[in-house]
């Protein structure tokens, strides 16, 4: 990685941002603005809009308007993946430049960010723009007298409603197959971290995606987000964030349009190791970074540590022994193994799961407090706490921080019900050697992912979505346009 080149685009002031509606840079109606305050050092980097309810019908309007006309939807699709292809390579020719900023603006740390965020987005919006002009409609197996046909109509305007952890990957999750499928959208970044889908909105318009398309609107989730999904002109709301948040947004559908929602929320994730995994030292190493990176600021993070009491003790030694060199500190250092904690307040909420555990009596292992403090950023060690009991909060609950909770099993039955005693379904993982015991995991394990002998990595060809309260609808792969595509049938006597 090129450390001149970071350390200069680090250096860089950042302009005030302004929301983009309609094609064009646009302020609060009223003209207010909320500090973006990055995380690094806790300073003030720039402000951006904080719009207002009148902005979020503007960009609805807007969106409407485009979607009407078929500025979009009525292109062929390869004219739509053309625009999208330039944009992908926009944003991949701007990827450090991106990262950087992000980085800036949400505390990640920057080799991970940099794969996982531009470069992602990039590849998820090409994975579609590439797919749309390859998916056909159905003619249906009628009678000799009728004729059926299934088309695939875009369902209109798309409200998106991203968090702060990697904005552009999963922005580019929801806007990759939304825009591809001629929808128009309207975006809400979460209040932390809204830069880089700023910049990349600019990026659309230069790639040639017409105005009106992509709207963004910057500013509070209880004001912004809560106006488009109670908006009568949004049609789909797709989401991603806390199941908080999540259930709110379908009380809102209830009260309005009875548009439909989907939801990625969290996880309490289950990292089920037993005694016969093939290597003890790789399920040590996996496990620290699938909880550890963006420091725990994951929603797939293995955050409930399962080990067969056997060998729990070498086990989290050895995990430990990973995590503490794991380099904690400057996000934009290529070396730092985990970043800054988004805010202050995510700060805080992990340090109090800390201080319960400590006040129960469960065993901190490593870590356990802020760190770092004199930089003035938000900096938290690698937490593990050993002798969780099942019923803790911190069993329980999602924290998404740095926070590991260990829990010892005897048997394969009691590993199954430990892992499905939460009411998140979202990711899992089973380390062991033993292949039908790993099948038969598979199956009982409620998750929208188990993995094997691994943890975290899994790419676009597959969908990633949760079970019970950790969702619905999936992100990721061919699966994904089902959200933004509607079925319509064409019946006709022959
Ligand atoms: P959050 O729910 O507080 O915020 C997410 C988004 O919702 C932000 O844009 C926010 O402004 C907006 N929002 C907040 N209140 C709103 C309201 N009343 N109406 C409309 N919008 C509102 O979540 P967060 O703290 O930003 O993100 C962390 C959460 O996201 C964690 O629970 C994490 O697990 C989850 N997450 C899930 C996935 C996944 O794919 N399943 C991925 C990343 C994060």
């Amino acid at each position: 990685m090129d450390v001149a080149r970071i350390d200069a685009l680090r250096a860089r002031p950042v302009a005030p941002g302004s929301h983009i509606i309609d094609g064009a840079p646009r302020p609060a109606s009223d003209g207010a603005v909320m500090d973006v305050v990055s995380p690094i050092d806790g300073q003030v980097l720039t402000t951006v809009p904080r719009g207002t309810a009148d902005d979020a019908a503007a960009a609805v309007a807007a969106a409407r308007a485009a979607f009407h006309d078929g500025r979009w939807s009525d292109l062929p699709p390869a004219a739509r993946k053309a625009v999208l292809l330039r944009w992908a390579d926009l944003i991949e020719a701007n990827a450090l430049e991106l990262a950087v900023l992000g980085v800036r603006d949400n505390g990640t740390e920057i080799a991970m960010a940099m794969k996982a965020e531009p470069m992602s987005a990039a590849a998820a919006i090409r994975f579609y723009a590439e797919a749309i002009d390859k998916l056909y409609g159905e003619i249906a197996p009628t009678g000799p007298g009728n004729l059926g046909l299934v088309h695939r109509e875009p369902v209109g305007v798309v409200g998106a409603i991203v968090p702060w952890n990697f904005p552009l990957m999963i922005g580019a999750w929801k806007l990759g197959p939304a825009l591809a499928a001629g929808n128009t959208v309207v975006l809400k970044p979460a209040e932390t971290a809204s830069l880089t889908l700023l910049r990349i909105a600019e990026l659309a318009l230069e790639a040639g995606m017409p105005p009106g398309v992509l709207n963004v609107v910057t500013g509070e989730g209880a004001v912004v987000g809560a106006a488009i999904a109670e908006s009568m002109d949004v049609d789909v709301l797709v989401f991603t964030g806390s199941g908080a948040t999540g259930r709110r947004l379908l009380e809102a559908s209830a009260r309005s349009n009875l548009k439909r929602v989907y939801l990625e929320l969290g996880g309490k994730s289950p990292n089920v190791v037993f005694a016969d995994a093939p290597d003890l030292d790789e399920a040590a190493k996996v496990s620290a970074y699938g909880i550890f990176r963006n420091s725990g600021q994951v929603c797939v993070a293995g955050s409930r540590l399962l080990v067969e009491r056997s060998i729990h003790d070498a086990f989290v030694e050895k995990l430990a022994a990973v995590a503490r060199q794991m380099k904690v500190g400057d996000p934009l250092d290529p070396a730092t193994g985990a970043g800054a904690v988004n805010s202050e307040r995510q700060l805080a909420q992990n340090l109090q799961f800390v201080e319960e555990a400590r006040a129960a009596g469960r065993r901190i292992a490593l870590g356990g407090g802020r760190i770092l403090e004199e930089t003035g950023g938000y900096y938290m060690a690698p937490t593990i706490v050993a002798g969780v009991a099942p019923d803790d909060r911190l069993a329980r609950e999602e924290v998404f921080g740095p926070v590991l909770a260990v829990i010892p099993f005897d048997t394969e039955e009691e590993a199954t019900a430990l892992a499905n005693a939460t009411d998140y379904g979202l990711a899992a993982a089973v380390w062991t050697a033993d292949l039908s015991r790993a099948h038969r995991m598979v199956r009982r394990i409620k998750a929208g992912i188990v993995h094997v002998n691994t943890y975290g990595g899994s790419d676009l060809t597959v969908p990633l979505g949760g079970v019970k309260q950790s969702g619905n609808g999936h992100d990721k792969s061919l699966h994904a346009f089902d959200k933004y595509l509607d079925l319509k049938t064409a019946w006709f006597k022959l």
